[in-house]
């Protein structure tokens, strides 16, 4: 009998155990394919009914095998595992041999994953390669936005497609395969694919930038079809273009309208899309400021700042509900303020007024705001009852996402259920 076999991923920082027949991922399964043995140990199936493909165990380091009540991991399904010399081996016995080889480590690809989250451009792309080839699947994902960063769209792509084929779930996988689709071209394909991602975030799945993608794709139709994607830095204004369509020739400099992502130039007569031009990562800014270009010389000192910044907001940032003091009561109710001081704007949380942590705000911070309440109910458990933002601070928190304050509220009816 053939059975699957099993890559082992092991990241220490989150204490999990990914365990799944090789080419697979843990991240974006549909939930019905899930089946939760405990709290904390869960078979991924194939499909709703289907074999077993693997398992995934959270709080690995403090999961007991030995536990009743997870007796079944010591029978059927079977798996072999490779990397463990174990052939045909119960998940109980995985899980002691995994154990046993990994210790308090990381398996590699998270050391090159990490490596390539802290890096960017060449050295990222350099990072998830080698993260790829030591059998990480989901490297595929930060391959596919990283060479889409450094302009080669038609690799990005590839592995942008072949993600949601695997992790078919995460709206921010369909947003980036669209956006490299319509890079290459496939512009109906990249509508499906926003498409997607819009479903998906309807579902709850986090907001991406599908809506404003799909928008451009649609108030355009068939008039991009043709533009050329120009990196930021070589773009020109003032470089003569010709329009294919209609034969307009000049400049682009009066036709360009700016979005969040990107500015696009289009014809004055006759609206067809002729540029794209994605804003530059900084990793671009730098590279063209080192290559002699005097306009990213002088916008690199920006660039540096908010890197700076970005880094030391990640410094400061709650990272575990241990940092949070014990309150007494049964009803918390966490106020989420802003304050400035220092020439800085900081998230401040009170507890009936008193300061319980601080942290540098960032602006549209929704996601944070949902990390940071996660910390808060894990702390907290059922007392928390309310992460309420103050007035001084929403306008910083949602900026332009208009459907930020409705995820906000949904975060807090959760605690009522
Ligand atoms: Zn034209």
């Amino acid at each position: 009998m053939t059975v699957p076999k099993l890559y082992l991923n092991h990241i220490a920082a989150f204490d999990w155990l990914i365990a799944l027949e090789f080419g697979r991922v843990d991240d974006g399964q549909p939930a019905e394919n899930w089946r939760g043995v405990s709290e904390s140990f869960g078979f991924l199936h194939s499909e709703p009914g289907g074999p077993e493909v693997g398992f995934k165990i959270l709080d690995f380091s403090q999961f007991d095998p030995g536990d009743p009540a997870v007796a079944e991991i010591w029978g059927a399904p079977r798996f072999d595992a490779p990397v463990l010399g174990l052939g045909s081996a119960t998940a109980g016995e995985i899980v002691l041999a995994a154990r046993a080889l990994f210790g308090s480590e990381s398996s590699i690809n998270r050391q090159f994953f990490s490596a390539a989250m802290d890096a960017e451009g060449e050295e990222a792309l350099a990072m998830w390669l080698a993260c790829l080839q030591s059998g990480d699947p989901m490297a595929h994902y930060g391959l596919g936005y990283t060479l889409f960063g450094l302009g080669r769209y038609q690799e990005a792509y590839r592995h942008l497609r072949h993600y949601t084929e695997i992790s078919p779930c995460g709206a921010w996988n369909w947003c980036w395969y669209g956006k490299a689709a319509e890079a290459v071209g496939e512009r109906a394909e990249a509508r499906a694919a926003y498409e997607r991602a819009l479903e998906l975030e309807k579902d709850g799945e986090t907001e991406t930038d599908a809506w404003l993608l799909l928008s451009m794709l649609n108030s355009e139709p068939a008039q991009t079809h043709g533009a050329r994607y120009v990196a930021y830095w070589e773009y020109d204004p003032d470089a003569p273009l010709t329009c294919p369509d209609c034969g307009w020739s000049g400049s682009g400099a009066g036709s360009q309208e700016l979005f969040e992502e990107l500015f696009d130039v289009s014809c004055p007569q006759c609206d067809s899309m002729l540029l794209i031009v994605p804003y530059p990562t900084a990793a671009e800014t730098r590279a063209a400021a080192a290559a002699g270009n005097p306009k990213a010389q002088a916008e690199l000192p920006n660039v540096e700042s908010r890197l700076k910044r970005l880094d030391r907001a990640q410094e400061l940032e709650l990272r575990t509900p241990e940092q949070l003091p014990e309150l007494r009561g049964k009803n918390l109710r966490i106020d989420w303020d802003l304050e400035e001081r220092d020439d800085e704007q900081w998230t401040v949380l009170r507890h009936k007024g008193r300061e319980i942590w601080r942290e540098l705000a960032y602006y549209e911070g929704y996601e944070r705001f949902a990390r940071v309440f996660e910390l808060l109910r894990e702390r907290y458990g059922p007392r928390l009852k309310e992460v309420r933002p103050t007035a001084a601070s929403e306008l910083y928190l949602y900026g332009d996402k208009l459907s930020a304050p409705e995820r906000i509220e949904k975060l807090n009816a959760s605690l009522k259920g």
